[in-house]
């Protein structure tokens, strides 16, 4: 079986490999529209280029990196979660998201995750491996194809899948470029979010770049001693460290940062951790999503009215902030349930 995935190669990598080929330079751009840009599922189809080169791309190359095993759609139709093998035999899933016009896919970056934060069921299966650039890219080009055999499209896609993507910081980022180049998948960068769990340094390299992703922090509590306990890394990067990283990361990008904070009944739901939370985060230009915890057997979510007055006193301390709507929860697809195994 071919190694190499297609999605593995840049525009300029596979001009190479035409130009040994001896075929001329403008092939490149067709194929890569194909395997970007058109719902087929294999090189054959690829109609405007002459048979041989379809043999030598299908000889030299695979389409596709992952390969779906399972499928499960939630009651209401909204989520659709599948379980794609990858060619070493290890499994991943991703999420597909549709409300209202928006069609997000929710990928992962990583075969299982090492920080083993006690709220997510993808550290608890330990941590496997990286991701390749292909097998991130393809999770988007998979309901990419779907959607468009019914003329439609994926319009987000959000890094919160299984694993740490700032951790597979160089993949991670090869996939944005196939994502977001014009002549590729052709995204807009604002379209993308990446989620983390917090590494000061990877936060740096991001502000760094010129191309402005979304950037989401996990961040749960808003002191250390709490947060040690529902994210372990925050005990090698405290939140005198963290949080200046974020700050910077907005001065330098202009762009207001997001924060998940996961409310668990009784553990960081209180309004005292509220204030503390609008304390933390006074004068950053953020949005704080409030995520009722999707129930583990340590873990349920607060009662109502213990959400409402979290929300009513971030508002009041001039944070902004939303309560998330629970989703894809039937299937397992909700933030923190994917797994490498059903
Ligand atoms: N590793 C990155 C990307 C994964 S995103 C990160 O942690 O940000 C997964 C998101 O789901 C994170 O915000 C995580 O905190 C959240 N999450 C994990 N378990 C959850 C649960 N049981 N309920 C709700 N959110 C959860
Ligand atoms: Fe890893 Fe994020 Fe899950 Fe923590 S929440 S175990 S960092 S995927």
């Amino acid at each position: 079986m071919p190694e190499i995935a297609i999605t593995e190669l840049s525009l300029n990598d596979l001009r190479d490999v035409l130009s040994d080929w001896g075929e001329p330079q403008y092939r490149a751009r067709q194929i890569l529209d194909w395997v970007y840009r058109k719902p087929i599922s294999d090189f054959s189809a690829m109609s405007n280029l002459p048979p041989k080169l379809r043999e030598s791309l299908d000889s030299e190359f695979s389409f596709q990196s992952i390969f779906p095993v399972t499928e499960a759609t939630s009651r209401d139709g909204s989520s659709t979660k599948v379980l794609f093998r990858l060619s070493d035999g290890n499994t991943i899933e991703s999420v597909l998201m549709m409300y209202d016009k928006r069609r997000t896919v929710c990928v992962s970056s990583q075969v299982g995750c090492a920080f083993g934060c006690p709220l997510c069921a993808t550290g608890a299966s330990g941590f496997e491996r990286n991701l390749t650039p292909a097998e991130i890219t393809d999770q988007v080009l998979f309901f990419s194809r779907c959607l468009q055999a019914e003329g439609g499209a994926v319009t987000n896609v959000v890094f919160m899948g299984m694993g740490e993507p700032l951790v597979n910081f160089e993949a991670v980022w090869r996939a944005v470029e196939n994502l977001t180049s014009p002549g590729l998948f052709g995204l807009g960068a604002r379209h993308l979010t990446i989620s983390t769990i917090g590494i000061p340094s990877a936060i740096k390299k991001l502000s760094r770049k010129k191309l402005q992703v979304g950037l989401a922090v996990s961040l749960h509590a808003p002191n250390n001693e709490l947060r040690d306990l529902l994210a372990p890394p925050n005990r090698m990067y405290p939140l005198e460290v963290l949080i200046p990283a974020c700050r910077s990361y907005v001065e330098a990008t202009r762009r207001r940062i997001t924060f998940e904070y996961t409310l668990i009944r009784s553990v960081n739901d209180s309004v005292p951790l509220a204030i503390e939370l609008a304390e933390l985060l006074r004068g950053l230009n953020c949005h704080v999503n409030l995520i009722p915890v999707n129930p583990t057997p340590e873990f349920k979510p607060p009662h109502r009215a213990r959400i409402q007055a979290f929300h009513e006193t971030l508002t009041r301390h001039h944070v902004s902030n939303t309560i998330r709507l629970k989703r894809g929860l039937d299937i397992h697809a909700g933030c923190g349930q994917l797994r490498a195994r059903d």
